[in-house]
């Protein structure tokens, strides 16, 4: 098998699932729990919440857990439950997953576009943010492209702004958030440098355990429950810990700080490899991408069947994402960089990670390659393609 779908899901590294495996069984306690065990299942808690905050730059006390990214995104939103009229308060970047896409549209906002690179437009920005805007929420990197959005940039635009409405007399506040699900591993993050107010992470991409996440809340960001009940983490998400998950989030999180500079610099010399062996394909991402993303395009050929073909072969990877595909549906990222429809559709992304090899990058490059001349030779027998050329 040859993965090349890291964005969409990464294994649980050997490691995680050792630190997972006694809080499944042994160490088993309710972290509330008031006798002797349970109070040190509930310290192994808070030390591994300290060190998933201390890889983002924050404190323990400052991130919530959560049952992954999604609801780590809905849980920052929750910040709009302080606001006195209903619409218009929300900007969110036209090419964000849906977990927050949906979330703003609910909340009546306002898309921000983005340049044909796929980095936000910072001057529609700036033109967006009227008086009644409350929240922003850019992703750190995009997981269609792997497009590393300037956040320090953007978090400057919003000093900038908050200071002029301060010197107007206005009150109403103004939130930074950023969904880093895709980032955690391949960037080097600090919220205090990205000069964010919010930050989501996701331990699903990063080697960890589906259904865990955090969101990093600043000492002045006031949110509303996700859920009542126990009142766990800080009673904005209550439900009984998810110890396991959490304490493999944290191993996660430590592998991938060790081993982040080593990884970077193996994913691009891989993208080189792809970019220099595949043939007649156009680079969609261009710059400013996570190293392990690669976005080509095959105009005029079906990239649903180039999958399937791929399968075939034991090769995994996707068209745009995994869940605008999955439901059939065009991928609004690609569309908002102007791609058209046949590029769209002819879209493959590559992402590489720690279950790859180099052998490997060579061995995906030739089959990729074999099945594109076998499809285009097809599509010629048929007469959908007019020249065979590119
Ligand atoms: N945000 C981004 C950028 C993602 O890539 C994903 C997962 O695909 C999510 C949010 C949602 O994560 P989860 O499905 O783990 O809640």
């Amino acid at each position: 098998m040859i993965y090349l779908d890291h964005a969409a899901a990464t294994p649980v590294s050997r490691k995680v699932l050792q630190a997972m495996e006694p809080y499944f069984g042994r160490e088993f306690f309710n972290p509330s729990a008031a006798y002797l065990p349970a109070k040190k299942v509930a310290a192994e808690y808070e030390a591994a919440k300290d060190v998933i905050a201390h890889a983002i730059g924050a404190k323990g006390n400052d991130i919530i857990i959560t049952a992954g990214a999604t609801e780590a995104n809905n849980l920052a939103f929750t910040v709009l439950a302080q606001r006195n009229h209903g619409k218009g308060e929300v900007l969110y970047l036209e090419t964000e997953h849906d977990s927050i896409r949906v979330v703003a549209q609910q909340h009546g906002g306002e898309a921000i576009k983005v340049l044909p690179s796929g980095l936000i437009d910072l001057e529609d920005l700036k033109a967006k943010i009227t008086d009644d805007i409350m929240l922003v929420s850019v992703s750190l990197a995009n997981n269609e492209l792997g497009v590393i959005q300037p956040l320090a940039e953007i978090a400057a635009i919003i000093k900038a702004v908050k200071i002029e409405r301060y010197k107007r007399g206005i009150k109403w506040p103004l939130y930074l958030h950023s969904d880093a699900s895709q980032a955690l591993n391949l960037l080097d993050i600090n919220v205090a440098r990205l000069g964010v107010d919010m930050l989501t992470i996701n331990a699903a991409k990063v080697y960890g355990p589906k259904g865990v996440g955090a969101l990093y809340v600043g000492h002045d960001v006031k949110l509303a429950p996700l859920t009542v009940g126990g009142g766990q983490e800080k009673g904005l998400r209550s439900g009984t810990e998810n110890v396991p998950g959490v304490v493999g989030f944290a191993t996660a999180v430590k592998e991938a700080k060790e081993h982040l500079n080593g990884n970077r610099k193996k994913y691009a010399k891989w993208k080189q490899i792809l970019l220099k062996e595949l043939q007649g394909y156009e680079l969609i991402n261009k710059k400013h991408t996570l190293d392990n993303f690669v976005v080509v395009c095959y105009e005029g050929v079906d990239a649903e069947r180039l999958i399937y073909l791929l399968e075939d072969r034991e090769i995994y990877v996707a068209t745009g994402a995994a869940c605008a595909a999955s439901k059939g549906q065009k991928s609004h990222v690609l569309e908002a960089i102007g791609l058209t429809d046949a590029q769209i559709n002819g879209s493959l992304r590559l992402t590489l990670g720690e279950t790859n090899d180099e052998e490997q990058i060579h061995a995906a490059a030739r089959a990729i390659n074999e099945v594109m001349a076998a499809e285009i030779q097809r599509c010629h027998s048929i007469n959908t393609l007019p020249k065979l050329d590119k």
